[in-house]
């Protein structure tokens, strides 16, 4: 994995369960290095959407192209090595680390990247988490988490929290970073330091997708919006241009 900034194309996906049509045809083109919104209300197939460009699930149909390449039904974990990472709707911290373990945990599984580099020394396994360390600390000042680094996560208020998870997945040097509505639950201070730390990850490099229900936060945000509603896209181009279309309006009032 280079550090080239990487854009994402989803290519007529379907995803089916059973009966239910999740996804039909969604296709769209996330450009390198923005931050790319995927709106709609609710059930309208987001959700399934992050899985299936995750690898979590299998697409019934369609193909998603990274960096020109086909990436799914690849394994999650190649997904990872390859460059993405992921937050979930529903935090998933540890409860019982502190919150720079809970970095450090992450960091630690990015480690056949550099293990190498101390794996030879007599002093390298020392040398190697003391490294860790300084990478963990790096990550909590960079996301303005060190006043928390020995606390627990489930004390901390909400958008901390939030916070903690970004940090965590930005642990494994993604390249694209998937946000599963990161303003949920949030109040307008912390959406607002939310918005910042998003762009300043774009900034760095990464190319980013963000799930939101919350049309405000994604249309201030994002170049450019997906709308799904019902499972297929009904509208994609800059936010001032999907708010003005028909049938997102209709989607959103019958919310
Ligand atoms: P959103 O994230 O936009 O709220 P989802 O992707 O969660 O929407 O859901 C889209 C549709 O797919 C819904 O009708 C939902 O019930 C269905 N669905 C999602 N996941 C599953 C699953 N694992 N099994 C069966 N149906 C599912």
């Amino acid at each position: 994995a280079g550090p080239e900034v990487v854009g994402l194309e989803v290519v007529g996906i379907s995803k089916h369960f059973r009966g239910v049509k999740a996804l039909s045809e969604v296709a769209f083109t996330v450009e390198a290095g923005a931050i790319h919104g995927v709106v709609g209300p609710n059930g309208s197939g987001k959700t399934t959407l992050f899985n299936v460009i995750s690898g979590l699930y299998k697409a019934t149909a369609g193909q998603v192209v990274m960096d020109g390449r086909r990436i799914t039904d690849a394994r999650p974990y190649r997904l990872s090595q390859a460059g993405i990472a992921r937050t979930f709707q529903n935090l998933r911290l540890f409860g019982a680390l502190t919150v720079r373990d809970n970095v450090l945990v992450a960091l630690d599984r990015t480690r056949t990247r550099f293990i190498w580099r101390y794996a030879l020394w007599p002093v390298g396994v020392w040398r190697y988490d003391r490294e860790l360390r300084h990478r963990a600390d790096a990550l909590l000042d960079r996301f303005g988490l060190a006043d928390y680094a020995g606390a627990t996560p489930g004390a901390l208020p909400y958008g901390i929290q939030r916070r903690i998870e970004i940090a965590r997945a930005m642990a494994c040097a993604p390249r694209l970073l998937l946000l599963d509505e990161p303003a949920a639950g949030l109040n307008g201070e912390e959406v607002r330091q939310l918005s910042e730390i998003v762009r300043s990850i774009r900034d760095s490099g990464v190319t980013v997708i963000v799930i939101e229900h919350n049309m405000g936060f994604v249309m201030s945000l994002c170049a450019r919006v997906t709308v799904l509603s019902g499972g297929r896209v009904i509208a994609d181009g800059t936010p001032a241009e999907v708010v003005a279309t028909p049938a997102v309006i209709e989607a959103y009032l019958g919310d």
